[in-house]
């Protein structure tokens, strides 16, 4: 008979940077599940009095290709919970691990072994995360039910699938439309082509600012720094709208999968786009790439038959902390040589700055409206210790996919847009600042339209996004 997989309450982190330290004092304070006892594996543990004092027991060793089963066997049991934060570990091959011994598993992004993200005998197609996703469904068929492994679930990807969903019936109601259903609950797919949807951001500003500015030859950033490098080196990726009628300079299309994305033979760090948040208004953010770019096209395709009827352009816009955003200017300006020195921001951060993260719906009667969570600075060092406004954000996705998974152990694996967003939100929520809807007439054509016009589709072209 088949194991019936019920949580041991003993949890294995997989690598101790900025999110696993920002989640370890926000699952020692939940009480949504019994946690027993915490191991972290990492190749370096520079763990202060705060850990020790909580009775966590920490593996100094580096996972690797050959070595990580062995590692693993030794501290892994059944029912127990992996939990992937850790760079250059491959999310396949901890799944697949995790499958076999009857464990639980989240990851917030899927990994490649390291190198993987720019192996330069890969094709530029299989360095996406569409081809990843690809990889993950893929396995998703061949393992089948089973423990359950939540992919691509912190902030975002993760909880940006959720904040969609929420933003879509919030705008639904605003709009009085009523929500059309499907088998599974609401078509989200249907809803977007109904409302007039016809681009999606994943809208980011992070204001957050240390009094000590950059260096020259310093990378800074509010969450790793070698997991920025990697998704900006990675080439840009978009979901790519029904709507649109001009094919963007250097766009390739995957001779692969469900072909619902696209790519364009550019870093994704050196792509930009205008997009707007309420942390600020118009800014000029990076098409950075995702894992969401590639699963939120797919839950909002609408097809007759094998024909494209509706899908909205959907990709990520992210301001990074001004300080990030001036290391990724130096470090394509010299050519992607990475600078010496990285410093993540946290305790010195000053007060005020904080992270707007949401979705920017546009093209609808109420022209553009944007729903996410801003969290400042000062309230999530209130809420949790050791955490920074972003680093926050992303610890409460990792806490709600872990509390989702104990409460559905037996799914096999699980991207975001499968789960219940209602839970997920519930469980993240105390941790995510002010939940805010809001509309806004800003279009990048520039054109305002009022609030009863909907504006015309040349107004919604990837290209107005992208003309400086
Ligand atoms: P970080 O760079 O601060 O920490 C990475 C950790 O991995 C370090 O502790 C490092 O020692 C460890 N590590 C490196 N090689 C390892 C190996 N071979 N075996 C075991 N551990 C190893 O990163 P972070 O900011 O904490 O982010 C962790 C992960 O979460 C990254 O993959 C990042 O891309 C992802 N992330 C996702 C989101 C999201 O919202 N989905 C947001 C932030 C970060």
């Amino acid at each position: 008979m088949e194991h019936q997989v019920s949580f041991s309450g003993h949890l294995i982190f997989i690598g101790f940077g900025t999110i696993a330290r920002a989640i370890l004092p926000l699952l020692l304070s939940q009480e949504h599940i019994p946690v027993k006892r915490i191991t972290v594996i990492a190749p370096i543990i520079d763990h202060n009095i705060w850990f020790k004092e909580r009775g966590i027991r920490f593996v100094r060793q580096a996972l690797t290709e050959h070595s990580f089963v062995q590692v693993l066997d030794r501290v892994v049991r059944q029912d127990d919970f992996i939990v992937n934060l850790s760079v250059e570990v491959s999310s396949l091959a901890l799944i697949t691990y995790a499958f076999d011994r009857g464990a639980l598993y989240l990851d917030t992004c899927v990994e490649p072994w390291a190198g993987g993200y720019d192996d330069p005998r890969l094709e530029l197609s299989r360095r996406t995360n569409y081809a990843l996703r690809h990889d993950v469904l893929a396995l998703r068929k061949k393992l089948g039910k089973g423990p359950t492994a939540v992919v691509a679930h912190g902030a975002n990807p993760g909880l940006i699938t959720h904040l969609l969903k929420a933003g879509l019936v919030d705008l639904a109601l605003q709009l009085n439309h009523p929500l059309p259903q499907n088998r599974d609950g609401v078509d989200w797919a249907r809803l977007c082509m109904e409302t007039g949807i016809k681009v999606i951001h994943f809208a980011e500003r992070d204001t957050q600012v240390s009094h000590r500015i950059k260096q020259d030859d310093e990378f800074v950033n509010t969450w790793s720094v070698e997991g920025f490098i990697s998704e900006g080196s990675q080439p840009a990726e978009l979901g790519w709208g029904s709507h649109e009628r001009t094919w963007p300079a250097s766009a390739r299309r995957h001779r692969f999968g469900a072909r619902n994305a696209i790519y364009l033979e550019r870093p994704s760090a050196s792509v930009r786009v205008k997009t707007w948040t309420p942390l600020g208004g118009p800014c000029l953010g990076l098409m950075i790439t995702h894992h969401e770019i590639a699963s939120t096209a797919d839950l909002l395709t609408v097809k007759k038959g094998q024909s494209l009827v509706y899908r909205p352009t959907v990709h990520y816009a992210y301001h990074p902390c001004n300080d990030a955003l001036l290391s990724i200017h130096e470090l394509i300006g010299r050519g992607w040589q990475t600078q010496r020195q990285e410093r993540i921001l946290n305790s010195e951060i000053e007060s005020g700055g904080g992270d707007a993260l949401g979705v920017l719906l546009m093209g609808h009667a109420l022209n553009a409206y944007w729903f996410g969570s801003i969290l400042s600075v000062d309230e999530a060092r209130a809420l949790v210790p050791f955490n920074n406004a972003t680093s926050l954000q992303v610890a409460a996705g990792v806490l709600a996919g872990v509390v989702w998974a104990v409460e559905h152990p037996a799914r096999g694996i699980v991207e975001p847009e499968q789960m219940d967003y209602e839970r997920v939100l519930e469980v993240a929520r105390p941790y995510l600042g002010t939940l805010v809807g809001q509309r806004t007439d800003w279009t990048p054509s520039g054109n305002h339209h009022e609030a009863s016009g909907e504006g015309a589709v040349e107004d919604w072209q990837f290209e107005h996004f992208t003309r400086l």
